[in-house]
């Protein structure tokens, strides 16, 4: 939060990121050392992330010294590119160049909806014709396009969701994150839900809107690179946690309602008492469920319930045989 010039009603980014401290150079480089060697160097596409705030809005200085910090692991190739988090409205030409200069590949701007009135009542400071313009410029200074939105804010819906999540892919976005909201200790958010004025998402309706986002998402070819909040110390032991969807199974309780939907679909023939699913190896636990809860749906029909793996099959490409 230390370059934002408002602030977000929903924010702690201390209690969010799990960090007290604004990090100096030598963080950065020790953190990237000992992030290095957990990481296998083959195989391994190892980019350098700034989030946990508005990274264009610190002074250009102090922008250039963390960037600085990461040229030797650039130049000999240990990391192949930089990303960071923004907001849409500190985003302009100049900065894109410096940018650029720097080895920086990928922008993700904070954008939370492409609803105005949500914006607003959200306390953003920015409209969604700040996005729309941030994201024009990040495109077409060919840089990877990254979105976070989120789900349940002030004045939100599904529809609304549906409508960002749409846009989003118009904007041509590499990269989504999609984070419920949650109402954390010490914000103006805490204030309003003390006060009744704002009304959480149930964790149910979080997964449900989440899940029908993501679909946007997976049939357009946009990576879903994060469903759900960083698990920080504070919300895990619930000091910061006032109220609101936070779960740290999210992504899979979303790709559970994913399977689950799609199962529900399926006819059992007559005369038949036992089912054979073959997914892809990745959605073999999202789609027997979070505490195998699709499994146990499907046994309610189903004598027999038989989960394999087909690794030619992707995302939620499925066969099924019946006996
Ligand atoms: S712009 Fe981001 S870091 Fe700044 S107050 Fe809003 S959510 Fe927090």
């Amino acid at each position: 939060m230390q370059a934002c010039p408002f602030r977000c009603i929903f924010c702690d980014q201390e209690k969010i990121s799990g960090h007290l401290n604004i990090p100096v150079a030598e963080d950065v480089v020790q953190i990237i050392e000992k992030h290095l060697e957990t990481i296998p160097a083959t195989n391994s596409i190892i980019e350098l992330g700034f989030f946990g705030g508005t990274f264009t809005g610190l002074p250009l200085h102090q922008q250039e010294t963390y960037l600085n910090a990461a040229k030797p692991y650039l130049e000999t190739g240990k990391i192949s590119g930089i990303r960071l988090s923004t907001r849409p409205d500190f985003i302009d030409e100049e900065i894109l160049d410096f940018l650029k200069k720097h080895h920086v590949k990928t922008i993700e701007l904070g954008a939370q909806s492409m609803n105005d009135e949500v914006l607003k009542k959200s306390g953003r400071g920015h409209t969604t014709a700040d996005i729309v313009a941030a994201a024009e410029k990040i495109v077409e200074n060919s840089f990877r396009l990254g979105l976070q939105m989120m789900i349940g804010l002030p004045g939100d819906t599904m529809e609304n969701a549906i409508f960002t999540a749409k846009r989003f892919v118009e904007m041509l976005a590499v990269d989504v994150r999609i984070y419920p909201l949650v109402v954390i200790k010490g914000t103006p958010l805490e204030k309003m839900y003390s006060s009744g004025k704002y009304v959480p998402l149930s964790l149910e309706d979080a997964v449900k809107t989440t899940s029908e986002v993501s679909k946007i998402f997976e049939a357009a070819g946009v990576n879903i690179i994060r469903t759900g909040l960083h698990p920080s110390e504070g919300l895990l032991n619930g000091d910061d946690l006032i109220a609101g969807p936070f779960h740290v199974s999210f992504k899979e309780l979303v790709l559970t309602e994913r399977w689950r939907e799609i199962f529900s679909k399926i006819q059992k023939p007559e005369n038949t008492s036992q089912i054979s699913i073959s997914v892809g190896g990745r959605e073999l636990n999202y789609a027997v469920g979070y505490q195998a809860s699709n499994k146990n749906l499907l046994l309610k029909t189903y004598q027999k319930v038989n989960f394999k793996i087909d690794e030619s099959l992707k995302n939620r490409e499925y066969h099924v045989n019946f006996y």
